[in-house]
């Protein structure tokens, strides 16, 4: 496969009717999938979807900080679901993982963008952090890539600032830690310092909308070496598919922005970031 979609959802409701053509157009296009779990329900779906598909199909089990406190969701198509609070259970997730293709812990991590209105903040945030722990170390453990999702109330940096601290000092103890910062939207100077740390940075269709000044910032900043590719399928569409769900194939557009904004070719691109993936999931 020419590329990986390092994060995507295809075990999830959008995909219920088609997975399999989604899958197969996915593969036609040279894209490989990792499909991601965002609590248990959907982390069982991702790793019973591998004996559907013997190849080039891999899964990453964990729990969303979102789905740590029950709230209503509101998801990046502005659809409001209510979500129930789960504790994440290591044992559990650890048996999802006993499958080789699974190939990480995540999406975990911190969001402070989606905390509601009402509630304790504070007591939430400690939640999430708990949840997070928790997945650093079974990642640990199982010696599998740690799958980031973090993103900072709006207007500021601090998830990422927090997320920082977190991995430094992770790292610090166990320097062989593999992790990734997925859907990355800060700023390239933080960038930089997750890369530092030897994270890679998970860039998707947003790198394709109109207002990316930040995302060009970030691909220029960093080299080649610590990006990897995502769809975050079946949200952020990028801009030429615009209006459809969006779907791994779509993938290569966001590899044709970075080689743009790089002055490399696409090939280029995907040869790296997909040697990239390779490393970080151990594939
Ligand atoms: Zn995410
Ligand atoms: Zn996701």
């Amino acid at each position: 496969m020419k590329f990986i979609d390092t994060h995507t959802h295809v075990n999830i409701r959008a995909f219920e009717e088609d997975a399999e053509e989604v899958i197969k157009r996915a593969h036609d296009a040279g894209v490989a999938v990792v499909n991601f779990g965002t609590q248990i329900d959907t982390s069982r779906q991702a790793v019973e979807m591998l004996q559907k598909f013997p190849e080039n199909v891999y899964a990453v089990v964990g729990l969303h900080p979102s789905h740590t406190y029950s709230h209503n969701f509101v998801d990046e198509e502005e659809v409001v679901t209510k979500t129930r609070e789960e504790h994440f259970d290591a044992s559990l997730y650890k048996e999802l993982a006993s499958d080789s293709r699974v190939i990480g812990i995540g999406e975990c991590g911190l969001d402070y963008y989606r905390l509601p209105k009402e509630g304790n903040h504070e007591q939430i945030k400690e939640l999430q952090r708990k949840a997070f722990a928790e997945q650093i170390k079974l990642a640990l453990e199982l010696d599998k890539a740690l799958c980031v999702h973090c993103r900072p109330s709006d207007g500021t940096e601090d998830a990422y600032e927090e997320m920082l601290e977190i991995i430094t000092r992770v790292k610090n103890e166990n320097p062989l830690l593999r992790f990734e910062i997925h859907c990355y939207t800060g700023s390239a100077h933080l960038a930089k310092k997750f890369a530092e740390l030897g994270g890679y940075i998970g860039l998707n269709g947003i790198l394709t909308f109109d207002k990316s000044s930040r995302s060009r910032e970030v691909v220029e900043t960093l080299s080649l070496e610590n990006i990897i590719l995502e769809t975050d399928a079946p949200y952020l569409t990028p801009k030429s598919q615009r209006g459809k769900r969006n779907e791994p194939s779509f993938l290569p557009e966001v590899a044709e922005k970075i080689a743009e904004w790089k002055n490399v070719t696409i090939e280029e691109v995907a040869e790296q970031t997909t040697k990239n993936a390779k490393a970080l999931f151990k594939i």
